[in-house]
């Protein structure tokens, strides 16, 4: 992939015709190669052989479901870092919180606006390649960075590195983490981290926090203390970790 993204190669699982059509036509005008499946068990062995750079995902799919494709991808070293957009019809909005809790990384909802849609292909692109390019070069650490423990925060790059090594973070997970820890020992109640997550078009609820928090914990294994529940309002960042 190049640094303009123009060559990237952006798989689209999705059984409706019109809607894979119109989503080939816009995708290879805007540069970008194009990988088609109808179906949930070609879209996944698409997704296996070839590791796309990105993942347009349709939830209601014949032979696997995308929240199946979702969950696999993610358990699977080598495509678990594809940024995945759900595209996602008005009926199913709900569902696509189950979608965002299995890993996906943001979803539009159908009708979309395809500069829309670009805009945000272009937007995880783009954060997918900086986070490859600090996991091969690792030692670009600057003064910006700011430290809390064994996490190094770029904010210029929008990556957390643990021990020198970058988290693979879903955009939320990022901005949860970020908020975190840069206000060590501050109490944020679910409300208040929707907010720092909050984007217009990806409406969250409380237990989606909960969901992110645990996904974090798990990254973050033997330091998942960093963390801290505080019953009844909400989590910090433990200021006492270390
Ligand atoms: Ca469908």
């Amino acid at each position: 992939m190049n640094q303009e993204n123009s060559t990237a190669q952006i798989l689209v699982i999705e059984d409706e015709p019109d809607i894979q059509e119109l989503l080939e036509y816009n995708l290879k005008r805007a540069g970008y190669t194009v990988l088609l499946a109808s179906d949930g068990q070609s879209g996944l062995s698409l997704a296996q052989k070839h590791i796309p750079d990105l993942i347009l995902l349709d939830l209601m799919l014949p032979e696997i479901d995308g929240f199946s494709i979702c969950k696999t991808l993610r358990e699977q070293a080598k495509t678990r870092h594809i940024p995945v957009i759900i595209i996602t019809a008005k009926s199913e909005e709900s569902d696509t919180i189950h979608g965002l809790d299995l890993g996906a990384d943001d979803y539009v909802v159908k009708p979309f606006k395809t500069q829309e849609l670009l805009a945000r292909i272009k937007a995880h692109l783009r954060r997918y390649e900086l986070y490859r390019s600090a996991a091969t070069k690792p030692s670009s650490f600057n003064q910006e960075n700011y430290n809390f423990g064994p996490l190094t925060l770029d904010r210029q790059k929008h990556i957390i590195f643990l021990n020198k090594q970058p988290l693979i973070l879903t955009l939320s997970e990022f901005k949860l983490l970020a908020a975190l820890i840069t206000s060590p020992g501050q109490v944020f109640s679910r409300l208040e981290l929707i907010s720092h997550i909050a984007d217009k078009n990806v409406h969250l609820v409380e237990r989606n926090i909960d969901v992110h928090i645990l996904a974090i914990r798990k990254k973050l294994g033997e330091h998942a203390h960093i963390i801290q529940t505080i019953r009844g309002v909400g989590y910090k960042c433990n200021d006492l970790a270390f």
